[in-house]
């Protein structure tokens, strides 16, 4: 099993779990499957700090 020094990193859309608009635009490391990342941040549709959620492309 070939192990890559670099560490893998992929694009993602951070989307607001209320609305359902994708605000963020991040990369997080895929080394270990499939992010989970839940990040309080500020939606502007919604006009208040919301839960969003990691959606890859
Ligand atoms: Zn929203």
């Amino acid at each position: 099993m070939a192990k890559s020094k670099k560490t893998k990193r992929e694009d993602v859309w951070l989307e607001c779990s209320e609305c359902k608009s994708r605000n963020y635009r991040t990369s997080v490391s895929v080394a270990s499957g499939s992010p989970k990342l839940e990040l309080m941040k500020y939606c502007k549709l919604d006009r208040k700090h919301t839960l969003h959620k990691v959606r890859r492309k």
